[in-house]
């Protein structure tokens, strides 16, 4: 009998963890230190903008009736309104004025005419309108983008550039967010040591710097913890320093070796595991679990292993913490150029360099597809969805890719 437990298919997994996230305590933070987090309050309207009707084109503000009878109709023009400032004349039947793209229309008129559509008159305070429009023509109205002491913004809108814009064009530049997960990074391996240490027959620990910038991409905060050495003591001690911490993510010793102790210290620091194992290549050997409000993520040790993973798993999951709703990996539809073929089983992420050919994204695996060295994972500007039960994918097929953030 073993005792390895079967493995969780990938969106079983993700769904596991998901169940675990809420958002994080709301603090109140500059719009642009809120970019890529979701409201956690709703927003009011403070200001009704446009404050007042206002023209769409540089051109002529009119009175749609006046321009009835036979074309070209002559109009005085009475006055010129720029942006910036008031109209001061009411328009009268028969007059116009001159007004530019932004500028509040005057009172009277009820439509405008771009300038291309009319012809100014030399020496003269007049205007000839080519075309008849009807009332409302290129005018932007008051309140259309927001009227006061309405939900300009509910909670759990994520933020993006024009949502902040919002808040910015009412005044509002102090939003309530989600405070920004803190994620301790450790890594683990007799093997390893930092990059300005003697190598001496060790390895520089890439693990740990590359998922402290994949956190901070993410919206998170990366700490990292350093090295702990291959002994369930070391693990142990180093986890034991995770308190306050809201993720804590460490890689390698998750599999079966002698030499894994991570699963162990992570049960002798009564961390409850969520699940082992996932039957996905690369990153099979996953952990999950938690203590308190503190996630922790077991990672592989392979350099790509543990970038996949996170982009699986723990982005996803600092996504939800930071307030997103919608936390899934986006997914595009693609062509496979070249065929694949592997055993049942497992869902194959496999990384490939993307085009754009003849109106569709086309998919080229990487020449190499072990986890075991970075190489294999630059240049791979998708994961390709190979799933769990299929053995063939032929040239052509069409794939789904996942797009990675972890690309320059
Ligand atoms: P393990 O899961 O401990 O068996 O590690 C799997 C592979 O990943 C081994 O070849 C390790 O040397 C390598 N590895 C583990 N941790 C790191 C790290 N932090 N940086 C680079 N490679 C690592
Ligand atoms: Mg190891």
């Amino acid at each position: 009998m073993s005792d390895v437990p079967a493995l969780l298919p990938v969106e079983e997994a993700r769904a596991r963890i998901l169940e675990r996230c809420a958002p994080l305590p709301t603090e109140w933070v500059s719009g642009d230190e809120a970019l890529g987090r979701a409201l956690a309050e709703d927003v009011l309207a403070r200001r009704t903008l446009p404050p007042w009707d206002n023209s769409a084109m540089d051109g002529y503000a009119v009175r749609a009736e006046d321009l009835r009878g036979p074309l070209p109709v002559r109009l005085a023009v009475g006055e010129t309104v720029f942006a910036g400032r008031l109209p001061v004349r009411e328009l009268t039947p028969g007059t116009c004025a001159r007004i530019m793209t932004g500028a509040p229309l005057p009172q009277g008129a009820d439509a405008v005419v771009m300038r291309e559509r009319t012809r100014a008159i030399a020496g003269a305070d007049t205007v000839e309108i080519l075309e008849a429009v009807a009332p409302g023509n290129f005018i932007r109205p008051r309140g259309e983008d927001a009227r006061e002491g309405d939900v300009l913004a509910r909670r759990g809108t994520p933020l993006g550039i024009p949502e902040l814009g919002l808040l910015w064009a009412q005044g509002v530049t102090s939003v309530p967010v989600p405070r920004r997960p803190r994620v301790a990074v450790l890594s683990t391996g007799d093997e390893l040591c930092r990059a300005d240490d003697p190598p001496e027959g060790r390895i520089v620990d890439t693990n740990a710097p590359a998922l402290a910038l994949a956190v901070r991409r993410a919206g998170g905060l990366p700490t990292m913890l350093g090295i702990a050495r291959d002994t369930q003591e070391a693990v142990q001690e180093a986890l034991a320093r995770t308190d306050g911490f809201d993720v804590v993510l460490t890689s390698a010793g998750v599999s079966v070796g002698d030499h894994d102790f991570v699963k162990a210290a992570l049960e002798a620091l009564g961390v409850e595991q969520h699940f082992w194992r996932v039957a996905i290549k690369p990153g099979k050997p996953l952990v999950v679990g938690q203590r308190g409000p503190t996630l922790f993520f077991g990672l592989p040790g392979n350099p790509t292993s543990s970038l996949v993973t996170f982009e699986l798993f723990v982005r996803p999951a600092l996504r939800r913490l930071l307030g997103l709703e919608d936390v899934e990996p986006p997914r595009v539809s693609g062509r496979l150029e070249g065929r694949l073929t592997k055993h049942p089983g497992l869902a194959h992420f496999v990384r490939v360099t993307a085009t754009w050919r003849a109106g569709e994204l086309w998919a080229k695996p990487l020449g190499t597809q072990t986890s075991g060295v970075l190489r294999s994972a630059s240049a791979a500007t998708h994961l390709l969805h190979f799933p769990r039960e299929s053995s063939s994918l032929t040239d052509g097929s069409h794939v789904e890719l996942l797009p990675l953030s972890w690309v320059a």
